[in-house]
């Protein structure tokens, strides 16, 4: 239903949690954010405890936003989503983000490779779940949207771009992801066709410039009005202080092809 995704220097979660409330008017079941632990935050030592972390309720936003300041989450890097079901009812394990393990059978006890959010829906999922639990892929959740993270998974090669371009080109539907990796910290890939997204791009007055993803600039307003509006087909890989978008051919644009506009 709703997404929210940033890459920066400083704490994002913040960010997130205020595009989610913005986003709550649309409704929502339950909802859920995911951040990378992995990279530096410009006012704070190295978290003890790397990678990707995980926040998820079917309580309001607010409930949300209580469970990670408890938790005292902070990190320069993260995705967010408010879920309205349509595969699977509506329950925390079914939340998003969904996040790939690997397979295996001891996949529950390694710590996530890759984390999604998704919007819309995917028809083929019952395939590509066969599919992947014959690889070894095991499901936490009964959703059309976990087939997208263990695909990602099987196809990542150290390029997360290139993995999200590949498992895309396998998915029949409609859709609007953002992507984390645990092995790249610093990068945040979206991809879109028949759902909405969107790139914010903000501003820094010292150090790289951060950039936002969302299913609509509104969930972006206030923190910048600079928005590239992403086309059909588009995947869009942001790393700190850079983006790029490429088109569904898998060639990058140039900032003519996909303006920045500046949105009230
Ligand atoms: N089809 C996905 C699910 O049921 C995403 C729904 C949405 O767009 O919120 O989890």
């Amino acid at each position: 239903c709703g997404i929210v995704g940033a890459v920066g220097t400083t704490d994002v979660v913040g960010v997130l949690l205020q595009g989610l409330q913005r986003l709550e008017y649309r409704g929502y079941d339950s909802c859920g954010l995911a951040v990378h632990r992995g990279a530096p935050l410009a006012d704070a030592p190295w978290p003890s405890e790397r990678g990707l972390v995980r926040a998820r309720s079917t309580a309001r936003v607010a409930e949300l936003q209580a469970q990670v300041q408890a938790d005292g989450l902070r990190a320069a890097t993260g995705i967010a989503h408010t879920r309205w079901a349509t595969h699977g009812a509506p329950a925390v394990h079914n939340a998003h983000p969904h996040v790939s393990r690997g397979p295996g059978p001891d996949a529950a006890q390694r710590a996530p490779r890759v984390a999604l959010v998704h919007n819309g829906i995917i028809e083929n999922h019952e395939a590509l779940r066969a599919e992947l639990q014959a690889r070894g892929y095991v499901f936490e959740s009964q959703t059309d949207s976990e087939v997208i993270a263990h695909l990602i998974d099987s196809l990542y090669d150290g390029d997360l771009l290139a993995a999200v371009r590949a498992a895309t080109a396998r998915l029949h539907g409609a859709y609007a992801i953002a992507v984390l990796h645990h092995d790249e910290p610093q990068r945040l890939v979206g991809a879109r066709a028949g759902s909405p997204l969107v790139l914010g791009i903000g501003s820094a007055t010292d150090g790289p410039v951060p950039h936002y993803l969302a299913s609509d600039a509104l969930a972006l307003a206030g923190v910048t009005d600079r928005i590239v509006f992403l086309a059909e087909g588009d995947l869009v890989d942001m790393a700190l202080g850079r983006y790029r978008v490429v088109g569904a051919d898998g060639r990058a644009l140039d900032d003519a092809a996909r303006p920045v506009r500046v949105v009230e």
